[in-house]
């Protein structure tokens, strides 16, 4: 890195039954979490499985200085508001990840502008304050978001991974940069108006694949996270982003071999990883921020 570099470290709190290989995918094993709390929790809510770890995470960031941003997802802040409330009061901020974790494919703009007004409604209720930020559910985001995520009051995006079609998902993003840019100046779709932020997750270089992301730090390890990282960084401003789960138990199932990829390295392995991560990033002069600072900034 040349000069300070603003990083962004962002959770995504939900949970590892919200992985498409589980649920909200066409081809899942459970219809929907309804579904999937009755088999599996024999209950109609879920257990609490993910406090556990996002507690650790907030103490992880506290203790290394790191404010963040979590991206929140309605269905699981209706069943933890406490949760919610604790990841603010420790100064994080708090963006949504819409209310259920589906596809995008399968809503349409009008399922999609719903799943956007409850998601953003239920973190105002309980926050006082309407989220400004939103990652999409899958990292699956279409040009017909953008103006609706507009009108619903929200400044920046950080759904956009720069990467090729993997297994079977086409991230479909044509308008991609590596670092963080306002539609407007860099693309003449889907935002020729407005000045909407999108905050990118970095891949690595030439080979395209997703790098930032904690599933990839668990299957390819933290040396590819920091390649991907250190050649966003080298031109601009960074994402890396993870999930809760990903520091907890792994789940007793029976799981075909692309669901034990995905699964790889759970709990305190992951959890030193991040760690590793964030003191590397330090190290070369990043200065974390959360999703609104780098916004306003970019
Ligand atoms: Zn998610």
């Amino acid at each position: 890195m040349t000069e300070p570099r603003r990083v962004v470290i962002s959770v995504d709190l939900d949970e590892w039954y919200h992985c498409r290989w589980a649920t909200g995918a066409p081809h899942s094993r459970w219809k929907d979490t309804a579904a999937f709390f009755r088999a599996h929790y024999g209950t109609d809510r879920p257990t609490g499985e993910l406090a556990g770890p996002t507690r650790r995470i907030l103490e992880l960031f506290a203790r290394r200085g790191v404010r963040a941003t979590f991206f929140i997802l309605g269905e699981v802040a209706t069943h933890y508001p406490e949760l919610v409330r604790e990841i603010a009061a420790a100064g994080h901020e708090v963006g949504s990840h819409g209310f259920h974790h589906v596809d995008i494919d399968m809503l349409g703009p009008d399922g999609f502008r719903d799943e956007l007004r409850r998601g953003r409604d239920v973190l105002a209720d309980i926050l006082g304050k309407p989220p400004i930020g939103y990652r999409a559910p899958n990292l699956l985001l279409r040009d017909f978001m953008i103006p609706i995520l507009r009108e619903h009051g929200f400044r920046y995006d950080a759904s956009v991974c720069t990467a090729r079609s993997l297994l079977g998902k086409d991230f479909g993003h044509e308008h991609v940069a590596r670092n963080p840019y306002r539609f407007r100046d860099r693309f003449s779709r889907p935002d020729p108006a407005g000045d909407l932020v999108e905050i990118p997750i970095p891949t690595v270089p030439v080979l395209r694949l997703p790098a930032a992301t904690g599933i990839l730090t668990r299957v390819a390890g933290v040396g590819w996270t920091m390649w991907g990282l250190r050649d966003a960084l080298a031109t601009g401003d960074a994402q890396y982003y993870f999930h809760p789960y990903e520091m907890g138990p792994r789940p007793r199932l029976a799981f075909t071999w692309r669901e034990r990829l995905f699964l790889r390295r759970l709990g305190p392995w992951m959890e030193r990883a991040v760690d590793r991560i964030v003191l590397r990033l330090a190290e070369q002069g990043a200065r974390f921020v959360t999703g609104r600072e780098l916004a306003e900034a970019v």
